[in-house]
């Protein structure tokens, strides 16, 4: 029997691993997999070039259990002998239930830690012995200080969402606990975009990386539609309404500017009947986790979501994407609408635009390369009518989070500038690593 170079089975993973793999209904790799498993399995580092939404998890989480699973640990308690670094607790939850299900059929103990709760579980969590800790740095290195976690057994460390991380100030966290992890391993750093100081991150601190890159930052989905609706501020909510009631019953994804939008929204569409959730920055960790369950299990219709809080959720592909605000930097449209028509279906993405929002659908109409349809809805037209022309409409938004009270190291969210300049950066951004 010939085996298709393109399957898992030809990938080399161990019987326990396909069959987790088989259970789950993961028929073929995609491409990041086909890329980054091989290279990984044969030892190599590999800098990743891969959004959420690629299947970048199983991508280092497959040949990183492989390879645990191959060696065994050192005697006595057990010390986590891969770690995974990712931005944000609700990442670190969605990567360690992704590997604890590749994982499910070995033998290995999973471990998450991260800041807005309580140290003493993970204390004793660390103290009980894991060999695959996912955490995020800041309550890491809360927990290397206190001699809580001890990182001197690590063979693998991955780098997941490593430009986020640097947006979100992270940086000096991760040097730090780089300097505590044995120089003999493997490193994978997975990154939407490729800038300067992940360059150097990866030169400094990996061993020969193997660059490997799927789909370009600004590649949208072919089956998706644009549209605006030109609309006053005040009658966006009713506008909302509408459009949901000839919905019937299909989950939305709405996108708000600010997290007291989003609260506020998520409530008047509660009172206008609609079950609806919010997930922003403001929120713990429980209440985020508790909304995204309630959306994902189809409790809540509608889930309004600030774009920091929705980067890198695992939210299922849905047919409709709301733009209640348009984003201030076009790259966020790019974020939001991959919520929709992927793996080949079609999706919707409907814009409401407000009077002095004009711009900001410009600056997405350049960045899309298109004009995005402009539909007035009977009774909602604009009293001022839309101008494209103009300055930006003057909503900076702040940081959503400063771990640490950190400054974030760059102008992540300092507006039009900051990041609409560098839209597209991940594409043209291939460096000379190996290949
Ligand atoms: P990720 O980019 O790792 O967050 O993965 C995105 C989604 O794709 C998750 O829901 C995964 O469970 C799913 N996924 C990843 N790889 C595959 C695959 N080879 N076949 C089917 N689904 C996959």
């Amino acid at each position: 029997m010939t085996i298709e170079p393109s399957t898992f089975e030809a990938l080399g993973l161990s019987p326990a691993l396909l069959r987790a793999l088989a259970e789950q209904n993961y028929n073929t790799p995609t491409p990041i997999q086909l890329q980054a498993i091989p290279l990984a399995m044969a030892g190599h580092d590999v800098l990743g070039g891969a959004q959420t939404g690629t299947g970048k998890t199983a991508a280092f989480g497959l040949p990183l259990l492989s390879r645990l699973s191959k060696t065994t640990a050192p005697a006595g308690p057990r010390k986590p002998r891969a770690l995974i670094l990712v931005p944000t607790r609700e990442l670190a939850v969605q990567v360690n239930d992704s590997l604890k299900s590749y994982g499910k059929h070995l033998r290995m103990n999973f471990g998450t830690i991260f800041g807005g709760a309580g140290m003493g579980l993970q204390v004793e969590m660390l103290r009980r012995g894991v060999d695959i800790l996912v955490a995020t740095p800041g309550r890491l290195i809360d927990h290397l200080e206190r001699g809580t976690a001890k990182l001197d057994e690590i063979e693998i460390l991955v780098l997941d969402e490593a430009d986020r991380m640097l947006d979100m100030g992270f940086l000096p966290a991760i040097k730090r606990i780089l300097a505590k992890l044995p120089k003999d391993r493997q490193t994978m750093l997975f990154s939407a975009t490729f800038e300067a100081q992940i360059k150097q991150l990866a030169l400094e601190f990996m061993r020969n990386p193997h660059q490997i890159q799927v789909a370009a930052n600004n590649t949208i989905a072919e089956g998706i539609s644009h549209k605006a609706h030109p609309v006053d501020a005040s009658r966006k909510r009713d506008l909302l309404v509408k459009i949901l009631a000839e919905r019937f019953g299909e989950q939305v994804l709405v996108f708000g500017r600010t997290k007291h939008g989003c609260n506020r929204l998520a409530e008047q569409l509660e009172e206008a009947g609609l079950k609806a959730v919010a997930i922003h920055g403001n929120k713990s960790q429980g209440q985020r986790q508790k909304a995204l369950n309630a959306f994902k299990a189809g409790k809540a219709r509608v889930l309004v979501a600030t774009d920091v809080a929705a980067r890198g959720l695992d939210i299922p592909n849905l047919p409709l994407v709301i733009n209640y605000d348009l984003p201030m930097v076009a790259e966020d449209y790019i974020h939001r609408i991959g919520r929709t028509g992927r793996n080949g279906m079609t999706g919707e993405a409907i814009s409401l635009v407000g009077s002095d929002e004009g711009p900001l659908l410009k600056q997405v109409q350049r960045m899309l390369k298109k004009d995005v349809e402009l539909v007035s809805v009977e009774g909602f037209s604009p009293t001022r009518p839309l101008q494209l022309e103009g300055a930006m409409p003057n909503a900076r938004r702040k940081p959503a989070h400063r771990p640490h009270g950190k400054p974030p190291t760059r102008h992540s969210h300092a507006g039009p500038q900051g990041r609409g300049a560098s839209a597209g950066r991940g594409a043209g951004s291939r460096n000379g690593f190996a290949r």
